[in-house]
């Protein structure tokens, strides 16, 4: 999945009106910002197989320490505690401690079985939505439309520039979202999947001038 992560960062700001949407958006995406990385160090592997899912070509044959539910609820501890720490608001802790963890539930739903309860062993878990290219577009869509709806709702609009950020972060996620093709390589694929690392820096951006409007 890589809209609906967005889309449940997006509503968090309801629920933790103070945490910054860049924030939000690391939270949600915590598992897929560091996996790239991980595999450029080899810690983690994935493979090019044509025709996988419907919907990719990738197979994620070892991903433990990303996206395994037992290392989410660590990451999940870890990044609400230095978030707690770094801000002292409490509630915004607990909500990017969620979305840490909402990644591998999302997840669960799209994937084939390839996603690990812990790492090393156990069963593989995935309800495979990616067969169904329609069915996994309609699902994203509706999850970001409830996203959007719930984050506008919460803040107004901001000045005139950050707004159109905003709109174009949106469009950004949604293309990018909905891209297909197979990628040439592994290495392309990480490297590309780096680009993750823009999206926070860009939302905090877009979303800094409706704080300043939730003050006002
Ligand atoms: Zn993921």
């Amino acid at each position: 999945m890589f809209v609906g992560h967005y889309a449940v960062a997006l509503a968090a700001k309801r629920a933790a009106p103070k945490t910054s949407l860049g924030v939000l958006v690391v939270a949600a995406q915590f598992a897929d910002l560091l996996w790239p990385i991980f595999l450029l160090f080899g810690w983690e592997r994935v493979e090019i197989v044509q025709g996988n899912t419907a919907f990719n070509d990738l197979s994620f044959t070892h991903y433990p320490f990303t996206h395994s539910l037992a290392m989410l609820v660590l990451w999940a501890v870890a990044f609400g505690l230095v978030y707690k720490v770094a801000t002292g608001y409490m509630r915004g802790a607990l909500i990017v401690a969620g979305l840490v963890v909402s990644h591998w539930i999302l997840d669960l739903v799209v994937h084939v079985p390839d996603l690990p309860l812990v790492p090393g062993g156990g069963p593989m878990l995935g309800l495979g939505l990616w067969n169904n290219v329609i069915a996994t577009v309609v699902v994203e869509s509706l999850l970001l439309l409830a996203g959007l709806w719930i984050y506008l709702r919460t803040s107004p609009p901001g000045p005139g520039m950050k707004t159109v950020a905003f709109w174009l972060l949106i469009a950004f996620i949604v293309v990018v979202g909905n891209m297909h093709g197979t990628p040439p390589d592994t290495k392309a694929l990480a490297w590309g999947a780096l680009i993750g690392w823009i999206l926070p820096v860009w939302a905090w951006w877009a979303d800094s001038g409706r704080k300043a409007a939730d003050r006002a």
